[in-house]
C-alpha cells in the first residue's frame, strides 16, 4: 500500500472506528440498563422499578408504588371552584371537577382520563442529520480558514491555500463522524416526557430523570432550547420548555413537551390548571437590547391571575 492509499485508509477508517466504539457502549449501556416490562414486553430502564414508576410504553403499575388516587384523602373538593362535585385527580396530584378542567381546554379534559400525561419527542432524523453536517463543515471550514489566516500573518502566505485545503480534508472525517453518529444516536435515545403522581420522568435511551413536578419551571420557546442531550440545538419547531430542578453539574436542565399544536394545548393548560411556576421568557441580549419591555404577556397573565 502506498502512502496515499494509507492516508485514505486511515480517513476512512477512523470515523467508522470511533463511531463503532460508541455505538457498541451505547448498546452495552442499553441492556445492561433496561430490562422487559412484565406487561409489554418492551424493554424499558431498570430505574423504573427502582422508584415505582408505570412502565414508560403501556402505562401498567410495575410495583406496588403509592397509588395514584390515595384513598385516605378522598373524598376531596375540586382546587378551583371548591364547590364541583364530578372531580378527577390529576397528575400533580390535586383533584379538580371536570367543569373546571374543560373550561381550560377540552383536550386536557380528554387527556386527563389517563393515568399519566406523555409525549415522546417527535423530530425527523434525516433533518437532525442534515443540520449536523451543515454546523460540522461550517465549524471545520471555520478552523481551516483559522489556520490559513494565522499562516498569513506569520509570513508564510503561499503555503495558506495549501494548508488550508490539507487541514479541510484531515478533518472530513470528524464531519462524517459526528454526522454518522446523531443518525445513530437519535433512534437510540427516544426521549420522553411524563408526569405521573406529582413527578415529572424524562426518558433518555435507558436512563431516567425522575424530579418533583412542583419544582419545575416552564415557558414557552423553541425546541432548539433542549439542552439535555448534546445535539438538541439542532431541534426545530415551537415547545414548552421544561426547566427541571437539582441536575447534576455538567447535565443540562431543559426539556420540550408539546411539540405538536394539540399537544402544547394540553400540557400548557395543565401547567397553568396546576400553577406551575412559569418562568420569564429567556430573550436574546439584542432583543433586550431593542426591546427593554418585552414579554408583557407574561405581565398580563401575572396581572390577570391577581
Ligand atoms: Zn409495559
Ligand atoms: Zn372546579
Amino acid at each position: 500500500m502506498n502512502r496515499d492509499n494509507m492516508i485514505l485508509a486511515i480517513l476512512v477508517a477512523f470515523p467508522v472506528v470511533v463511531v463503532g466504539f460508541f455505538v457498541v457502549i451505547e448498546l452495552l449501556q442499553r441492556r445492561l440498563g433496561s430490562t422487559e416490562c412484565p406487561h409489554c414486553f418492551q424493554r424499558i430502564p431498570k430505574d423504573a422499578f427502582k422508584h415505582g414508576l408505570p412502565c414508560l410504553e403501556c402505562g401498567a403499575v410495575l410495583a406496588e408504588a403509592q397509588s395514584r388516587v390515595d384513598t385516605s384523602r378522598l373524598p376531596r373538593a375540586c382546587r378551583k371552584c371548591v364547590t364541583g362535585d364530578d372531580c378527577l385527580e390529576l397528575w400533580d396530584g390535586e383533584v379538580y371537577c371536570r367543569n373546571c378542567i374543560g373550561k381550560q381546554s377540552s383536550r386536557l379534559l380528554q387527556a386527563a382520563e389517563s393515568d399519566q400525561l406523555g409525549e415522546e419527542m417527535s423530530y425527523s432524523i434525516p433533518s437532525i442529520a442534515w443540520r449536523m453536517f451543515l454546523f460540522a463543515m461550517a465549524t471545520m471550514i471555520g478552523f481551516s480558514t483559522l489556520v490559513a489566516v494565522l499562516l498569513i500573518v506569520a509570513g508564510g502566505g503561499r503555503e495558506a491555500p495549501g494548508a488550508f485545503a490539507v487541514v479541510l480534508v484531515i478533518s472530513s472525517p470528524v464531519i462524517v463522524m459526528f454526522t454518522a453518529g446523531v443518525s445513530i444516536a437519535l433512534p437510540l435515545l427516544r426521549p420522553k416526557t411524563i408526569v405521573w403522581n406529582r413527578q415529572l420522568i424524562v426518558r433518555l435511551g435507558s436512563q431516567l430523570r425522575v424530579s418533583s413536578l412542583a419544582e419545575c419551571r416552564w415557558y414557552e420557546g423553541r425546541m432548539s432550547q433542549v439542552n439535555v442531550w448534546g445535539s438538541g440545538f439542532l431541534l426545530r419547531g415551537k415547545a414548552l420548555i421544561v426547566e427541571i430542578p437539582n441536575v447534576k453539574t455538567g447535565e443540562g436542565n431543559r426539556m420540550a413537551v408539546g411539540c405538536t399544536d394539540e399537544s402544547r394545548e394540553i400540557w400548557k393548560s395543565f401547567f397553568e390548571l396546576a400553577e406551575i411556576p412559569q418562568k420569564r421568557r429567556k430573550q436574546s441580549w439584542w432583543s433586550s437590547w431593542f426591546r427593554p419591555r418585552a414579554s408583557p404577556e407574561i405581565t398580563a397573565a401575572k396581572s390577570d391571575a391577581t
